[in-house]
């Protein structure tokens, strides 16, 4: 059994693929070809936002826009500590300091409260910090509280930037994820639920000038042409055949994620009695980038799972904050409680859009036969 399908969705899709790879192959358009604008229009209609500007992974995704916007050492970027390592990372990257804050057990995302906390304490902390800005993560799908966590930007003067890695697709009361904020990011790694056949990501923004700019920072910090520099870029592009791989998969994505929503429904009807499922809430859809559950004795769930062939992962085994590349920043364990107890007790199961029903009851049954015993 495969933890994420890609094989049958390849099966549905290949001859499009090939013909598309093809069509380059011909026209020899590799880098920034006709594709990279189509995708990039594409995607913009999709979520409603001005601009798409494509790039090379999620990670340059969210690097772009925090050197478009000029962060760097002495500033404080708030970001959850439960989430991959990318958020914290650039951060880092660009010279400031991810400040960690904690997450709500529910939706696995940053609780208001606890960065209201962060920021007002941020200067007995870190007094040599100054507060510059908020990375919240769409974390396994599901949106964050952007109602709340604009209200706090807005309150302390931050900037909110959505890094949608693992949400595209999904909603926020009638809006689509990556366009909750003024700048947002996704990934298209294969493992997410839009992804190509390597690496790429995208940022999404409703200003024209920030937009120049993170194109121009995408091929070098180019003025005028590629050979006229006024500033420190990157190397940030999205290949052509990735983009066009992307517009094939875009085509019955929104298929994709009607199924995803019925295998996460079943595994929640199946499972809620016995162990802690994802709770959605009133206004919010997911794109189920990960189905993750919750039960302290998630060792002997996975031994049992692995036993019949099942495979799991555990997303996150460590939090941010505890990461041994983060030890001078001074954490201790107990201070994001939270993050803490996910760490040790989250584990996620196969889901992805062509699970079938006998695989989903293997994997119910497995997980039951473990959780109904007396423990
Ligand atoms: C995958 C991921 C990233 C990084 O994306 P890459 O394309 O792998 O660079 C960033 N943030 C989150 C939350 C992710 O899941």
């Amino acid at each position: 059994m495969e933890f994420i399908d890609l094989k049958s969705q390849q099966a549905r899709i290949r001859t499009r693929i090939e013909e598309r790879i093809k069509a380059i192959l011909d026209h020899g358009g590799y880098i920034l070809g006709p594709e990279v604008q189509e995708l990039e229009k594409k995607l913009a209609a999709y979520i409603d936002m001005p601009h798409c500007i494509s790039c090379a992974n999620g990670t340059d995704a969210l690097r772009m826009p925090l050197m478009a916007l000029g962060i760097g050492p002495g500033d404080a970027v708030f970001v959850p500590s439960f989430t991959f390592f990318a958020t914290a990372e650039v951060v880092s990257l660009v010279g400031a300091t991810p400040v960690f804050v904690d997450i709500l057990p529910d939706t696995f995302n940053i609780d208001p409260q606890s960065l209201k906390n962060a920021i007002e304490t941020l200067p007995k902390r870190f007094p040599n910090l100054k507060p510059k800005g908020i990375i919240a993560v769409d974390l396994f799908g599901l949106c964050a509280d952007y109602t709340a966590l604009h209200e706090i930007a807005k309150k302390n003067n931050l900037f909110l930037m959505e890094d949608g890695a693992q949400s595209f697709g999904a909603t926020y009361h009638e809006k689509k994820a990556c366009s909750l904020t003024n700048i947002s990011t996704t990934s298209f790694f294969p493992a997410k639920p839009l992804g190509c056949y390597g690496d790429g990501g995208a940022i999404f923004c409703s200003d024209d000038t920030l937009a120049a700019t993170l194109k121009s920072i995408r091929v070098h910090g180019h003025g005028k042409d590629k050979y006229h520099n006024i500033r420190i870029g990157l190397n940030g592009r999205l290949d052509t055949i990735q983009a066009a791989i992307l517009l094939e998969k875009l085509s019955i994505f929104d298929e994709e994620i009607e199924a995803r929503n019925r295998v996460a429904a079943r595994y929640t009807k199946e499972l809620k009695d016995i162990v802690i499922t994802p709770k959605i809430a009133e206004g919010y859809g997911s794109v189920w980038a990960q189905y993750t559950l919750r039960t302290p004795n998630r060792d002997k769930v996975i031994a049992k799972l692995k036993e019949k062939d099942i495979p799991t992962m555990i997303y996150y085994p460590i939090p941010i904050h505890l990461q041994e590349a983060y030890t001078e920043l001074g954490y201790r364990e107990g201070e994001l409680p939270v993050c803490e107890e996910m760490a040790k007790t989250v584990f996620s199961i196969p889901m992805h859009p062509y699970l079938s029903d006998r695989e989903q009851d293997l994997i119910v049954s497995s997980v039951k036969d473990v959780l109904s015993m007396p423990q």
